[in-house]
């Protein structure tokens, strides 16, 4: 279970503004464009809020509202400037980090939730460093994955912190209303409710094919967000799309029809694609092997799996069984492939499985084992009995 900090600053522009002219502090402060233009409020103190204040808002409406209000042009250099110190001071918590917009990040920590009072302890450091070095205040959100530890950010604002255990994901979440689903946005909200739909507890109970219907492709992403599954990964810079597809191919020394030398090679390939989706945290619901022959003419045979997978043995199982119907040979082979498709990120594959029984986690904890010591000494330093043989 990942763990993973989402930190929001308070009233960012607001707050810099106050911190850069005491003057403002205990005042109601709200940020807006040159107030020739009309312009709306971008970001507003405490104080002012309680008039009613919101981000958004005109400044002709904020005024109305807030007469004695203090209003100040927004500096953007400035907002930068502190934005960046914020996030060195997150980096120091963890190299995985990613600034969310100028006044928001993710962070990324080892898993803690075993280790009591950890993560409170955590959330409370990065809020204090930040307080202690650049006096602004930040709330912060913990939980196992995006989606949760922002929800939770907002939920002890301002200068809170909310830790959101994973056991009582679905309890919190259940109860919010849908629009606080990442993605669902005016437009899509209004559609749930007017469907009846309002707390995510009632989109959790949609089925599946009638969002897909309704929203096409995301669909499917609406149903994991409202089970609080969110798998998206944080990282600094842009990550490309999940690849399509991971594969091997094996051109062999000399073209050869000796099934003994074949089905080593297959097994080896087996390995190396298993291992290498275990490394990517992929699992695959689909498998391919490739026969080039002498002649070059390519064979192809592909087949599901039955569940979602990234080990060696049951790769290898489905590589024989493809290779079976691949039988007779019709010549010499000059080049084995194995390709593994229908990726989907470990997370969501394990969610959708049928069973995830202590049988399972046995064979999670031996790939796991075999990972880290082909991580010190290379691939081939492990291979099942077979390949060697
Ligand atoms: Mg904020």
């Amino acid at each position: 279970m990942r763990t993973i900090f989402h930190v929001d600053m308070d009233a960012f522009f607001a707050s810099v503004e106050v911190l850069c002219n005491p003057k403002l502090r205990g005042k109601p402060v709200i940020v807006s464009g040159s107030p020739e233009t009309r312009s709306v409020v971008s970001s507003a103190t405490y104080e002012a809020r309680k008039f009613g204040i919101r981000s958004g808002m005109s400044a002709v409406e904020a005024r109305m509202r807030c007469p004695q209000a203090i209003f100040v042009e927004g500096n953007p250099k400035k907002y930068l400037y502190y934005s960046m110190r914020i996030q060195e001071i997150l980096f120091r918590f963890s190299p995985q980090m990613e600034p969310f917009s100028i006044d928001e990040a993710f962070l990324e920590v080892a898993p803690c939730w075993h280790q009591a009072g950890r993560v409170e302890s955590l959330a409370f450091q990065i809020k204090q460093t930040i307080k202690e070095e650049l006096f602004l205040t930040a709330s912060v959100g913990a939980a196992a994955n995006k989606m949760m530890a922002k929800i939770g950010s907002k939920m002890n604002k301002p200068d809170g912190v909310t830790v959101i255990r994973p056991e009582q994901t679905q309890k919190v979440l259940w109860s919010l209303p849908v629009e606080k689903i990442w993605g669902v946005g005016e437009k899509t909200s209004k559609a749930l409710n007017d469907l009846g739909v309002v707390t995510v507890q009632d989109l959790a109970q949609i089925p599946v094919e009638w969002l897909i219907r309704v929203f096409g492709k995301n669909g499917e992403a609406l149903r994991w967000l409202a089970q609080g599954i969110d798998p998206t990964p944080v990282k600094y810079f842009d990550e490309e799309e999940p690849p399509k597809s991971l594969g091997h191919d094996i051109t062999l020394e000399k073209d050869s029809g000796d099934e003994q030398v074949l089905l080593q090679t297959l097994c080896y390939l087996a390995d190396k694609v298993a291992s290498r989706l275990r490394r990517e945290q992929y699992k695959a619901g689909q498998l391919t092997l490739k026969i080039k022959y002498s002649n070059f003419r390519l064979r192809t045979s592909q087949m599901p799996l039955l569940n979602y997978s990234n080990y060696d043995t049951d790769f290898f199982g489905i590589a024989q069984t493809l290779w079976k119907k691949m039988l007779p040979l019709e010549r010499g082979v000059r080049m084995l492939g194995l390709s593994a498709s229908k990726l989907l990120p470990i997370e969501i594959a394990n969610a959708q499985q049928t069973f995830f029984d202590a049988e399972e986690k046995k064979v999670v904890g031996l790939c796991q084992a075999i990972d880290r010591i082909r991580h010190r000494f290379g691939q081939t330093a492990i291979a099942r009995g077979r390949c060697i043989e």
